[in-house]
């Protein structure tokens, strides 16, 4: 990277280059730097705290649907990878090796893990005897490795943090319910902890993990109407417990294979987040998982100030013990136009202004990041208002997300007004598609979009296939993608 870029004055607008913009704006945030590894970045403190919050909001709702933490190594011997056909061929390309450990040449390789369903499965095989140990509903918070070529921080990386549950089931009904449970809590959780509106559907065979039977996505539009897969969820049938041995005896006293699943959403939801609600003046965060969720600026002239800043601290104190992540601007030297500013830049929902005749009044100012409205509040219902706030902030990007997907959302018929919606107009493009590989792969040369998902609930059915016109298997949601 030049060295000019490694300090963002400016922030490019969006209109002009989204990627830009997206560089600009994180690294101006102070979200991130680039590491001397390529690919892999340094999560910086406010980076790395939107990740702890979305971690503990994901935590509480696998806990709350019966799922317990445990951690497994990070090699990965290479022999687990040969037991899976689909899932090394896969994964292969994109696996970091060690050879050599302590001085001496290792027996056998290393992997680091692109995923854990290998390392799981070989242990499920040894904790699993009976219909009685069952189901196994695991999770892992972890870092894994995938060398990708293409990268762009937070959105691909080739270390990145995520978490991946692994559950094993008595039965294919069981665990085909636990991978539609999982799939509708990451489309709860990212709608209503991140603000963005997400459209649930199931992969197409060419697009689904290596080694399941199903995989089910939620994805997401991002401002330059490009798609995000946010989460996805499979379901593995027992693909992996016949490659590792994950029997039991059912209740019936003959052996069975278990039927498994997996799911696993990383740190691209935060890239996802940023490239949702982000605008020309730089961050937008949803409220839930801001680090600072409210910025208070005391104002006034240097007689009344040391009275303001007391007021402020009060009311500081007021809200921290009400749970709201909150912070003071108080330095005298920075004029309240710049920290006007340099918050609305790193996307902070809430400010709250304080001057002297606020103060005198029992009122204080606060103001909107989204929509920039003020309102004056009374300090006795600070705490209150606050929330208030916040909620409609959420609230807010919502909406406005979901208004930016429905103005970018086509439906066509044929590959040229496919081409059409891909190049001009950007954007999520559903269609008719016979379901043959080929026909996929024709989008793809042809437009640049890929299938995303089949979504659950399309719009519209189509009839004909957009590429041969054969009869239609399925509506497809195509779309260019990070
Ligand atoms: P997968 O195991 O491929 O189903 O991916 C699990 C989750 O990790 C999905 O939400 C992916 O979108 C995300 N993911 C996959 N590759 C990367 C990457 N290189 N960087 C960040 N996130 C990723």
């Amino acid at each position: 990277m030049s060295k000019d870029k490694a300090f963002v004055t400016e922030i490019t607008p969006q209109g002009e280059d989204f990627s830009r913009w997206y560089i600009d704006v994180i690294k101006k945030a102070d979200l991130m730097d680039y590491s001397p590894v390529r690919g892999c970045i340094v999560f910086k403190p406010d980076g790395y705290e939107i990740w702890e919050h979305i971690k503990e909001e994901l935590d509480r709702r696998f806990k709350e649907t019966g799922h317990r933490n445990a951690y497994f190594p990070l090699f990965i011997p290479e022999s687990f990878f040969q037991k899976e056909k689909e899932h090394v061929e896969g994964f292969n390309p994109e696996l970091p090796w060690v050879t050599e450990a302590g001085g001496e040449k290792l027996e056998e390789r290393l992997a680091i893990r692109p995923t854990s369903e290998t390392m799981i499965g070989h242990m499920y095989s040894k904790w699993i005897q009976s219909y009685r140990d069952l189901p196994v509903l695991i999770n892992q918070w972890a870092n894994v490795v995938r060398w990708e070529k293409r990268t762009m921080p937070f959105l691909r990386t080739s270390e990145f943090l995520w978490q991946e549950g692994h559950t094993a089931h008595e039965t294919e009904e069981e665990a085909r319910q636990e991978t539609m449970q999982m799939l509708d809590i990451y489309t709860e959780f990212v709608e209503n902890i991140l603000a963005i509106p997400v459209i649930k559907g199931q992969k197409t065979p060419s697009e689904k993990f290596a080694g399941a039977v199903d995989t089910y996505s939620i994805e997401a539009m991002m401002k330059d109407g490009r798609a995000v897969q946010a989460g996805t969820s499979h379901y593995m049938g027992t693909n992996f417990s016949k490659a590792f041995e994950i029997q039991y005896l059912n209740r019936e006293n003959t052996l069975e294979f278990a039927h498994t699943t997996s799911w696993g959403v990383s740190t691209r939801l935060i890239g996802s987040l940023i490239m949702v609600h982000g605008d020309d003046r730089g961050l937008a965060l949803p409220p839930k998982v801001a680090p600072t969720q409210v910025i208070m600026v005391p104002i006034g002239p240097p007689k009344t100030w040391d009275a303001v800043v007391e007021r402020t601290d009060e009311l500081y104190r007021e809200l921290r013990a009400a749970g709201v992540r909150v912070r003071v601007d108080d330095n005298k030297d920075a004029r309240p136009g710049w920290k006007f500013n340099e918050y609305e830049m790193r996307g902070v929902p809430v400010r709250l202004e304080i001057g002297p005749r606020d103060m005198e009044n029992g009122v204080c100012v606060l103001v909107s990041r989204i929509t920039g409205e003020k309102k004056i509040i009374q300090q006795s219902d600070l705490v209150q208002e606050v929330q208030d706030m916040l909620e409609q902030v959420h609230q807010e990007m919502f909406a406005r997300a979901k208004q930016f997907r429905e103005d970018h959302f086509y439906d066509v018929d044929t590959l040229d007004q496919m081409k059409e919606s891909m190049e001009e107009k950007r954007g999520f493009t559903l269609a008719g598609w016979c379901g043959s590989e080929a026909c996929e792969d024709t989008v793809k040369q042809e437009t640049g979009a890929t299938s995303r998902n089949i979504p659950f609930q399309a719009a519209q059915h189509k009839t004909h296939c957009l590429v041969c016109k054969e009869q239609a298997k399925h509506t497809v949601l195509f779309a260019k993608a990070y």
